[in-house]
């Protein structure tokens, strides 16, 4: 990780369903070690933005990372090139040990004749992983027995074993209790620091403690974008969005 070609630079991103517009010409560059909110109003558009990117819409135009073109691809393709995503339901194979969904995950990038193999020994990696995600104390339970906050942190440290450096989260904070809000927060400020992280949120309390840029979507356009400070004195975000 790390290359100087390791951000997100979408021009010209364009979705269109039977017609109708869902995301319209747009641009958008995300740099490594930042920690990107994308927001803006039900049906701005920000899911499709996700949906293009990993391949599961068609969409024109360019979306660059790692200087590979992302469009046009399979999504299975696009998760080898380092980006993972995250569903607003969790997706972790629930009659599986924590540390078994890891190994999985991290088999998955490796695509090596091993995948279905189970690993005697847990790497060092995912040891560390663990610790990063608070899932230490956890490594041997069912994923399916943890409390929701925790099988969030799995899906995040499941995107991290698979070495994603593109990091898309679709609101991972929604159902936490204000203390796992708070871990999540500080566990993706770290995870950031040498990744490109998009966050789709509605919480806004959240964006605010976190957020290092924002952009704000509006109608499948761009509304405005910049620091959490510039987007609350933006009139027209205050107007269309956070009014109220
Ligand atoms: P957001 O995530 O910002 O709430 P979406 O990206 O989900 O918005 O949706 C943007 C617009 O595109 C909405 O009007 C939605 O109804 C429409 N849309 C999304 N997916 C589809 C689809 N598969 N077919 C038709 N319309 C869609």
């Amino acid at each position: 990780g790390g290359a100087w070609n390791d951000y997100l630079e979408i021009r010209g991103l364009h979705v269109e369903f039977d017609g109708f517009v869902a995301v319209k010409d747009i641009d958008l560059t995300v740099m490594h070690g930042d920690l990107r909110f994308l927001i803006g109003p039900n049906g701005a558009g920000k899911t499709t933005i996700i949906d293009a990117i990993t391949g599961l819409v068609p969409a024109t135009g360019s979306a660059m990372f790692g200087g590979e073109q992302l469009l046009g691809r399979k999504p299975n393709d696009i998760v080898k090139l380092g980006v993972g995503r995250t569903f607003q339901t969790a997706s972790v194979v629930e009659e599986l040990s924590v540390v078994r969904n890891l190994q999985i995950a991290e088999g998955f990038r490796k695509k090596t004749r091993e995948f279905f193999k189970r690993p005697d020994t847990v790497s060092q990696n995912l040891l560390d992983l663990m610790d990063i995600c608070n899932l230490t104390e956890d490594a041997d339970k069912p994923a399916g027995i943890l409390p929701h906050g925790k099988k969030q942190w799995l899906e995040i440290g499941m995107l991290l074993a698979q070495d994603a450096h593109l990091l898309l989260l679709d609101e991972p904070v929604a159902g936490m209790t204000p203390a796992e809000r708070q871990a999540t927060g500080e566990l993706l400020r770290r995870v950031s620091r040498n990744r490109t992280v998009i966050i789709v949120e509605h919480d806004m309390e959240f964006m605010r403690q976190f957020a290092d840029s924002v952009t704000v979507l509006n109608q499948g356009q761009i509304l405005a974008e910049g620091s959490v400070e510039e987007i609350q004195n933006n009139e027209e975000v205050v107007r269309i969005y956070l009014g109220g």
